[in-house]
């Protein structure tokens, strides 16, 4: 390529260079965007990764210090690299963020940091899609998004405004010592909800715990962890949540070696249990009376997973050993036998909320055809309404283990496989068309470090 051409191609601002033309623009780049970039890589689609932080950076400063990864390192990687680490045993989010960075650098990802999307419009005039970056617009055949299931801390509208309560999201929570003194109020009970409140009990916090609507599998069973069972029984590729369970929130830990979540433990070591939180009123706060009900509703998924793992291990014949002491039952501390349905903030020396209560999307800059009237993405497996508009990384996007490191790496290549389809088609020519380009040929460009 000569240097004009170069100069017309590439944009520089600052020390991001980036080109102003290319086929496949990935939006993101977390554990969707680098999947997006090897599958594409693969097939030989020029593209570019464009992210406006670093990479996995929801990894390094989105999750709480002591987080480790929910699945044991065989399990929750990509199939293209291992982590340094004993098989069974559970990355922390550094080591998660480092692995998917080292990921990236193996195949020489073209990515590019600190570059934020702002407007993407499909173009008007002309094929494609008109792409507004901090550093300048590119004009892109294809987007997709890789932006994260997790993108926008949500807190719930009862959130009391109290000034003198210390609140936070757990997008937010770091460590116990970041919080002021006294008892701790955690809002949700899912994954992040617990293993926070469980870090704020040991570290001697006064800790109430609001629990909804839960799964709760096995850390372990029989010699299996839980992702092994989700695995063999099929449950990872569940298409859509079982009707009602559509806002069930699981709870599981790879802390301290991997745990069970046991509500009824976590009550006997002193967390305070309390159903769904309700209001907030005159200092004080009301819950609903249906903690028995979803620990009820917890233990019975719990319980079915076992009996469906006994059932798997009985038709396939296997020798894992019998583990009759999964099945225990710990005694009802007084906050399940007595529940608290309304709770006088000062009195109990609760001086913070963390709300774990989830997040939503935002796709505000993408402006296209491919959402619902309520503003949901459009799609069948990631392949947008709109012709050209991809995403990855949603729940659910083909199944349940969509948004989980493993998962999105075959759902990047569904993605992946239907662009260089599509490319297929887009190159497509007939006779004449040949046979005119092969009297005056198209002047072929190449980007430096875009493949
Ligand atoms: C507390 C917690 C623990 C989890 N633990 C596990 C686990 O153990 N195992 C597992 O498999 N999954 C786990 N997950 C789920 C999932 O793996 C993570 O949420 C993961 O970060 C999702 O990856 P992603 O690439 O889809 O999105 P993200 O990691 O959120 O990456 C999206 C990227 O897009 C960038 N971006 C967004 N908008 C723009 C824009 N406009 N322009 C440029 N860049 C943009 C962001 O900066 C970000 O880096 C966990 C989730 C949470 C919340």
């Amino acid at each position: 390529m000569t240097d004009l051409n170069q100069a017309a191609l590439q944009q520089r601002m600052g020390s991001k260079v980036v080109p102003t033309e290319i086929d496949t623009l990935v939006i993101g780049a977390g554990q969707a965007g680098v999947a997006m970039s090897e599958h594409l890589s693969k097939l030989g689609v020029p593209h570019l990764v464009l992210e406006k932080n670093r990479i996995a950076e929801a990894w390094r400063s989105g999750r709480w210090d002591s987080l480790v990864a929910n699945g044991p390192a065989w399990h929750d990687r990509f199939p293209g690299m291992e982590f340094d680490l004993d098989p069974d045993a559970f990355a922390p989010k550094d080591m998660v963020a480092n692995y998917f960075e080292a990921y990236a650098k193996q195949f020489n990802a073209p990515i590019r940091t600190g570059v934020e999307v702002r407007k993407v419009t499909r173009n008007s005039d002309r094929p494609g899609f008109t792409v507004e970056t901090s550093v300048g617009v590119i004009q892109a055949n294809r987007v997709v998004s890789a932006t994260g299931p997790f993108q926008r801390p949500v807190i719930p509208a009862i959130a009391p405004q109290d000034g003198a309560l210390y609140q936070i999201h757990s997008a937010a929570y770091f460590n116990p010592q970041q919080l002021p003194e006294g008892g701790v109020l955690v809002v949700g009970a899912g994954s992040s909800g617990v293993q926070i409140a469980d870090e704020l009990n040991r570290s001697g916090r006064q800790v109430y715990l609001s629990v909804g609507a839960h799964d709760r599998p096995p850390r372990s069973y029989r010699n299996r962890d839980f992702c092994w069972w989700l695995g063999v029984l099929g449950l990872w590729d569940m298409e859509a949540a079982q009707p009602g369970k559509e806002h069930v929130t699981i709870a599981v830990s790879g802390a301290r070696g991997g745990e069970t979540i046991d509500f009824r433990r976590l009550a006997g070591e002193g967390i305070t249990l309390v159903g769904l939180t309700k209001a907030f009123h005159n200092g004080g706060v009301s819950f609903q009376n249906d903690l028995a009900d979803n620990l009820a509703r917890g233990d019975e998924n719990y319980l079915s997973l076992l009996d469906a793992a006994d059932a798997y291990i009985a038709r396939n014949g296997l020798d894992l050993p019998e583990e009759p002491e999964a099945r225990r039952v710990y005694e009802d501390a007084e906050c399940i036998r007595q529940p608290i349905l309304e709770l006088d903030l000062a009195a109990a020396g609760i001086r913070s909320i963390i709300w774990a209560t989830g997040y939503a999307v935002d796709f505000s800059w993408l402006q296209v055809d491919a959402f619902d009237a309520q503003g949901k993405p459009q799609h069948q497996r990631g392949v947008s309404s709109e012709p050209g508009v991809y995403f990855v990384g949603l729940p659910w996007l083909s199944r349940r283990g969509s948004t989980f490191i493993w998962g999105v790496w075959h759902d990047a290549k569904h993605v992946a496989d239907h662009i260089a389809t599509q490319r297929k088609y887009a190159e497509y020519r007939d006779a004449s068309q040949r046979q005119a380009e092969a009297v005056e040929p198209a002047q072929k460009v190449s980007l430096p470090g875009v493949r």
